[in-house]
C-alpha cells in the first residue's frame, strides 16, 4: 500500500474524511472509529492545530489546602499521573499548618534573540547596536505598539559574542499579561530588517528565548520540625533526611533529574490547566537547573534551629491572556477557580505547587517510601488497564492491594473472578 498517496492533501480534508482515510489505510475497527469520533470537537479545536482528528482528553482535578502569601487557593491541575493531586494537596496541607508558603516574583520580562552569523569583528556590531539602541528599541515599539499602550514594551537591547562568528542581539520586553512569544517574534523580525538594511548584515534567525531567567518566581516555607512526626526525635530524623535528600540532588545529577521531575509533576499540571505552553516551562526549568554547569535539584531544604526551610525558584514565563488561554474553553473557568488576578499571581501559585509537590515527594521518599502512598492509585490504574469498569474498579483495586506485587495477569484473573461472581 502506498501510504503517502492515501494521505495526499490530508490537511485539506475534514476530520470525518481524515478518520475515514485512517480507518481504511490502517484498519481501524468500527469501535475504534466511534471512539475517535465521539471525542471530536465541534467547536474551535479543529482550528487550533493542523490535521485535526479528535480531542485527546486528560483528567482535570483540583488540589486543595494551598495557603500562599496568606491567601487560600484551590488549584486546577491536569494530569494523567495518579497521586500527583493527592500529593500536592497533602504537601500543601502540611505547609499551610506551618504558616503557609511565601512566594515572590523577581521580574517578568521576556528575552528574544536576533542572531547574526559570519561576523568578523564582534566589536563593530556591539558598537553599532550601542550607538543605535534607542532607534532599535523604537523600531521594536512600532512593530507592536499596542503592548506599549498597555504599559509594557521593549526595555533593553544588548549584544553577546557567541564565538565562531555568531553574535546574538538580545531584546528584553515587558510583555504585561501575555506569554509574549508572538509579539516578541514580530519585534525581533523588525529589528532584523533594520540590521539587514542599515548594517548590511544578514541575520541567521530571530526568535524569543525560552530561557525565562528574567521571569523568576520563588517559593519558600519554614516548617517547625515538631510538625513532621508525633515524636520530636522522629520528627528531627525526618527533617534531617529531607535535608539530605535535597542535598543529594545538588551533588548528583542522576538524582537531580528525578527530584526535578517530581517538582514538574505539579508545575506542568497547573501550567496545562491554565492553557500555557508546558514545553516552554519544561525547557526553561531544566536549563535553569544547569545554570552553573552541573544539573542540580531546583529546590533546596535546610535544617536550622529546628526549622526545616524549603526554597524553590523557577523560571515561569507564563501568560494569563493570549495563546491558547482564550481558545481552550476550560482555561477561563480554571483561572476563576484559582482566582488568579495577574500573571505574577499565577507564577507564585505555580512555584508554590512545585514546592508542595517536592515536599510531599521527599517526605514520602525518606519515610514510608514512595510506593506506599502511590499503591492505591497504582492498583486503580492497573485495574482500569485490564478493562475493569467504573463499577468493578473499586472491588478489583481492593483485591490487588492485598497482593505483594500484582501484575497484569493476576489483575485479569481477579477481574474474571469478579465477573463470574456477578454472573452467578
Ligand atoms: P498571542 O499571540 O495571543 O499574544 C497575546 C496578545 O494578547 C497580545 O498580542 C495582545 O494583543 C493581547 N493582550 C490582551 N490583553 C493583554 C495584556 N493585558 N497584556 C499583554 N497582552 C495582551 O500570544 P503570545 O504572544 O503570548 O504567545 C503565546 C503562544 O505562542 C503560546 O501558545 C506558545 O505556544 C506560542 N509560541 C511559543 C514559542 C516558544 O515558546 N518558543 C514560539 C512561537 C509560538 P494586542 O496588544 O494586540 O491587543
Amino acid at each position: 500500500m502506498n501510504m503517502n498517496a492515501a494521505f495526499s492533501q490530508f490537511y485539506k480534508r475534514t476530520p470525518e474524511q481524515r478518520l475515514a482515510i485512517l480507518a481504511k489505510t490502517l484498519g481501524l475497527s468500527e469501535t475504534e472509529q466511534q471512539e475517535l469520533q465521539q471525542r471530536a470537537d465541534q467547536g474551535d479545536a479543529p482550528l487550533l492545530i493542523e490535521n485535526y482528528l479528535t480531542t485527546y482528553q486528560l483528567p482535570e482535578g483540583v488540589a486543595v489546602n494551598f495557603l500562599v502569601n496568606q491567601h487560600e487557593y484551590v488549584v486546577p491541575m491536569v494530569t494523567e499521573e495518579p497521586s500527583v493531586i493527592a500529593a500536592a494537596s497533602n504537601g500543601a496541607k502540611q505547609l499551610a499548618q506551618a504558616g503557609g508558603i511565601t512566594a515572590t516574583v523577581r521580574s517578568r520580562l521576556l528575552t528574544g534573540q536576533v542572531v547574526l552569523s559570519d561576523v568578523r569583528v564582534y566589536a563593530s556590531i556591539d558598537d553599532w547596536v550601542a550607538l543605535h539602541q534607542n532607534e532599535l528599541l523604537e523600531v521594536a515599539r512600532q512593530a507592536h505598539p499596542s503592548i506599549v499602550k498597555r504599559g509594557g514594551g521593549p526595555q533593553t537591547i544588548r549584544t553577546r559574542d557567541l564565538g565562531e562568528g555568531f553574535v546574538s542581539i538580545d531584546l528584553t520586553v515587558d510583555v504585561q499579561s501575555a506569554m509574549g512569544a508572538n509579539m516578541m517574534n514580530t519585534m525581533l523580525e523588525a529589528i532584523a530588517d533594520v540590521i539587514q538594511n542599515k548594517l548590511h548584515h544578514t541575520t541567521l534567525f530571530s526568535i524569543l528565548s525560552n530561557a525565562g531567567d528574567q521571569s523568576l518566581a520563588t517559593a519558600t516555607v519554614s516548617i517547625p520540625v515538631g510538625q513532621l512526626a508525633n515524636d520530636f526525635d522522629d520528627a528531627k530524623r525526618v527533617a534531617k533526611r529531607i535535608e539530605q535528600a535535597s542535598r543529594i540532588a545538588q551533588l548528583d545529577s542522576m538524582r537531580a533529574v528525578t527530584h526535578n521531575k517530581g517538582i514538574m509533576n505539579g508545575v506542568d499540571a497547573v501550567v496545562l490547566a491554565m492553557g500555557n505552553d508546558w514545553r516552554a516551562i519544561e525547557s526553561a526549568a531544566h536549563a535553569f537547573a544547569v545554570t552553573d554547569g552541573q544539573y542540580r535539584g531546583l529546590s533546596q531544604w535546610h535544617l536550622t534551629d529546628n526549622q526545616l526551610t524549603g526554597t524553590l525558584t523557577l523560571p515561569l514565563p507564563i501568560g494569563v491572556v493570549g495563546g491558547a488561554t482564550k481558545v481552550l474553553p476550560l482555561v477561563a473557568i480554571n483561572q476563576k477557580i484559582a482566582q488568579i488576578k495577574s500573571p505574577e499571581e499565577l507564577m507564585m501559585l505555580i512555584v508554590a505547587v512545585g514546592l508542595a509537590q517536592n515536599f510531599a515527594a521527599l517526605k514520602a521518599l525518606v519515610t514510608s517510601g514512595i510506593q506506599q502512598g502511590h499503591m492505591k492509585m497504582q492498583m486503580r490504574s492497573l485495574a482500569m488497564s485490564v478493562g475493569a469498569t467504573a463499577v468493578e474498579t473499586p472491588a478489583l483495586t481492593q483485591q490487588l492491594m492485598k497482593l505483594s506485587d500484582p501484575n497484569e495477569a493476576q489483575a485479569t484473573q481477579l477481574l474474571n473472578q469478579i465477573r463470574e461472581k456477578q454472573g452467578e
